[in-house]
Order: C-alpha cells, then sequence, then structure tokens
C-alpha cells in the first residue's frame, strides 16, 4: 500500500497534530506553524516525511517544508513578489517566454509545499488540474505558434494527473507536428517515488517519446531508495533524466552539500542542469543566498567532480526576461595578445594568442 502513490497523495500529512505525531517541533517551528499555515498552507507526503530527522530543528529536508515565521514578516519579505516572472499572461496555465518553447502548468495541485516554492502564489489560489477548456485554449495557440518545437509540462505537479489525463494531454501535443520534444517538470521522484512504480505511466511515457524529464533534488537526502528506483525506470524507458536544484540559504549553500548532490545525481544518471540562484518570491526572501554563493560553490566544485556533474548556474531575470547564466571568472586578465587565465588548481596561466 505505501508502495502506491496514491497512497502518499491520500494520507499526506495536513495538520499541526498529525505532524506533532510525526515528529518533535520545537516551539517556535509550533508558534509558527499557526498563524503561517493560514495564509501558506503546509502539507507533506508520507514518503517526504520519512526522510527527515525527528528531533532534529535543522534537519535540511524540514527546512524545506516546515513553516517559519519569516514567511509572513515584512521586513524580511521586503522586495518579493508574488509573480516576479510575470508567469501569469493573457492565456491561464501558459507562459510563453522563448520563441521556440512553451511552458504550461497542467495542475495547481502539488501534495508538499515546499516553503520556497517559486508558484508559492498557487498556494493560496485554486488547486486542481487545468479545465478541457483551459487546455484546449492553449493546444489552439501551440497550433499556430510553428516556432515552437518543444512543450515544458510544469505545475503544480504534473504527475499527480491520472495517467488517463497525462495521456490525454500527451496525444493531443503529438498530433501537433513541430512539437519535437515534451519535457516534464517534477518533483516527484523526491516527493512520492512510486508514482513511478506505475506501469501504465511508464509505457504511456515510452509511447509518447521523445520526453525528457528535470527533476528537482536540491539536497542529498531527498534522493532515497526509492527514488533511485524511480529514477533507473524512467531511463529504462529511454527518458533522459536532468535536474533543476535551487539555492536555498542553511539548506545547500554549503559547497560539500552540493558536491554530494551532484555525485549523487549523477551515480543515479541525472545529470545536474541548473542550480538556480532563489528567486524574488514574496514569503520565500529568506532562502536567498548571495549571488556570489553559487558562483563560490560552482569554483570550488571543478577539479573536484566530473564536468558532467557541474550545473550551470542561472538567475532568472525579472519582468519575464528569461534566464542568464553565471559563472565564475577564470579569465583574470588580458594585456596585449596575452591573457592570463585561472587554473582549476588556483594556478595562473598565461595563454599567448597570434
Ligand atoms: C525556464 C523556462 C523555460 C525553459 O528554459 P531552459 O533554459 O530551456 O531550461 C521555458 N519557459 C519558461 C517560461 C521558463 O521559465
Amino acid at each position: 500500500m505505501v508502495e502506491s502513490y496514491l497512497f502518499q497523495i491520500n494520507n499526506r500529512i495536513r495538520s499541526l497534530e498529525e505532524l506533532k505525531g510525526r515528529i518533535k517541533l520545537t516551539k517556535e517551528e509550533e508558534e509558527a506553524f499557526k498563524k503561517v499555515s493560514k495564509v501558506y498552507p503546509f502539507a507533506i507526503t508520507p514518503h517526504y516525511l520519512s526522510l527527515m530527522e525527528r528531533d532534529e530543528p535543522n534537519d535540511p529536508i524540514r527546512l524545506m517544508v516546515i513553516p517559519k515565521r519569516e514567511e509572513l514578516n515584512p521586513e524580511v519579505q521586503r522586495g518579493g513578489e508574488e509573480d516576479p516572472f510575470k508567469e501569469e499572461g493573457d492565456i491561464p496555465h501558459m507562459t510563453h517566454r522563448y520563441p521556440d518553447r512553451l511552458l504550461i502548468r497542467v495542475s495547481n495541485f502539488c501534495p508538499v509545499y515546499c516553503r520556497y516554492c517559486m508558484r508559492k502564489r498557487i498556494f493560496k489560489g485554486k488547486e486542481g488540474a487545468i479545465s478541457y477548456k483551459e487546455l484546449k485554449r492553449i493546444l489552439d495557440y501551440l497550433k499556430r505558434r510553428e516556432e515552437v518545437r518543444e512543450v515544458i509540462l510544469s505545475g503544480g505537479e504534473p504527475f499527480v494527473l491520472s495517467n488517463q489525463k497525462l495521456e490525454f494531454i500527451l496525444r493531443e501535443i503529438r498530433k501537433i507536428k513541430h512539437v519535437e520534444i515534451i519535457r516534464f517538470s517534477t518533483k516527484m521522484p523526491a516527493l512520492a517515488p512510486q508514482r513511478f512504480f506505475d506501469q501504465k505511466l511508464l509505457e504511456i511515457l515510452e509511447k509518447y517519446s521523445p520526453i525528457y524529464i528535470n527533476t528537482h533534488f536540491n539536497h542529498p537526502r531527498e534522493i532515497s531508495e526509492q527514488s533511485e528506483e524511480a529514477l533507473e525506470k524512467l531511463l529504462r524507458r529511454g527518458i533522459p533524466l536532468n535536474n533543476q536544484a535551487v539555492l536555498l540559504k542553511g539548506i545547500n549553500d554549503e559547497p560539500q552539500v552540493q558536491l554530494q548532490l551532484s555525485r549523487k545525481l549523477l551515480k543515479a544518471k541525472v545529470r545536474p542542469y541548473y542550480l538556480f540562484f532563489c528567486d524574488p518570491i514574496k514569503g520565500a526572501m529568506h532562502f536567498r543566498t548571495s549571488l556570489e554563493k553559487g558562483l563560490e560553490i560552482l569554483e570550488f566544485m571543478r577539479g573536484k567532480i566530473s564536468g558532467l556533474g557541474i550545473p550551470r548556474y542561472a538567475l532568472d531575470l525579472p519582468g519575464g526576461k528569461g534566464k542568464v547564466f553565471l559563472s565564475p571568472q577564470n579569465l583574470i586578465k588580458k594585456r596585449g595578445k596575452d591573457y592570463y587565465f585561472k587554473a582549476f588548481n588556483g594556478e595562473v596561466v598565461k595563454v599567448s594568442l597570434q
């Protein structure tokens, strides 16, 4: 039963009483829970909860999901916005930022409320799947936009949809010839990996190939044995896996943690794709690090892990201007035709170019 993902969804822990039965909360956490969960609700799957240490307030999984009073502190949240990237446009559930890629939020529901969620605004709204009418409108738009080669299915969480709904969406997209690839963005391999033990779902994903899946692991502790099993099942169906992590203060902003995360991902054959600088989301500003932090981490990783394990450090520009990538500065100075580079071990090396 615990092996079924519906068990995970239907037995989510939502109330303070239930949570207190599972982990030991501090007084402050209990106070914060009462106030904060009225604005930004709390929910967690039994699987994800089982990854937490019972008595450790600084447990990284705990810090990602247990409400904190900072979420409602106007001082701390200054500068944060509900939708800084203007994702919500004229057509609901859709963001068309880059000409060739279209993002659809096929579900407004996620089984776990991560406190740093970039779509924290969704916590407050109506939960559920996209309606048939809304989907139809997006598909009509997609048909007309021949420059779109990739559709990204996101949420909420896309894999909370039934197999039937997912297949319907995939079938409709595949009828549109200019769409070459479909990508899912999901946190399910961390939250309820049992979703991918479902043979029927795996068959559907294989049938509508090429499908890519972007996972969302921020900390090595989120990658459980069940997660690894789920990832393996997806890979066997020919689905390339890439991970998107967010840099979170006090959770994964230690270089060693990112190194361990990348190592664990590579062993599971998941390529670390992005490390995001934490977005300026109202209610999640206390998770932000300095911008330089990510650069320090990448610099640390160089020479300690395969290049396959080093993600791109990305920053989302405000107002929906897209992502930019930041990398440590290796070109130190230039004198005439001489270029001075910093090697991975810190040595300065001169390259003379004609
Ligand atoms: C991030 C994002 C994408 C995909 O960007 P990639 O760099 O291809 O991963 C597409 N659409 C929107 C709206 C996005 O925010």
